[in-house]
């Protein structure tokens, strides 16, 4: 018992750390409008397949006030290090003045703590989405 307490307090606070690093990237990110003034929104549409399930689609919108922090949580909830980042993407849509794209990413992280041990079975969770960027004609 003793043993599986302390298990439990080291992923948690492995949790704990990855959250704290997840919002202290989103905290000082910059807002849309002050690097890219020419956008006057994106928005994403994402779904993931995980266990053999495809989740529903959902839509995420970002103002020009929002934060250039183009982060996703992963849906498996035990995931270790997961997440997907359409940073990358993002920012060559923008440098190219495009304003559709559209792709797919595999999460990088562990299935979950034990795994993550081990180092070994990533989570192979699967997001498919699609960007797509308003620009403003004028600026
Ligand atoms: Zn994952």
């Amino acid at each position: 018992m003793k043993l599986k307490a302390k298990y439990m307090d080291k992923e948690s606070k492995l949790r704990a750390n990855i959250q704290n690093d997840f919002w202290y990237s989103f905290q000082n990110s910059p807002q849309i409008n002050s690097i890219h003034p020419q956008i006057e929104g994106i928005t994403l549409k994402l779904n993931f397949n995980y266990d053999e399930s495809l989740k529903e689609e959902f839509i995420k919108l970002y103002k020009p006030s929002d934060k250039v922090f183009f982060r996703i949580e992963c849906i498996n909830k035990d995931c270790i290090y997961g997440g997907f980042n359409l940073s990358t993407e993002i920012n060559h849509l923008i440098s190219s003045k495009k304003t559709k794209f559209k792709g797919h990413q595999t999460c990088n992280g562990y299935q979950d703590y034990e795994r993550y041990l081990a180092k070994n079975y990533h989570c192979l969770c699967r997001l498919n989405y699609i960007i797509e960027i308003k620009y403003d004609e004028k600026k």
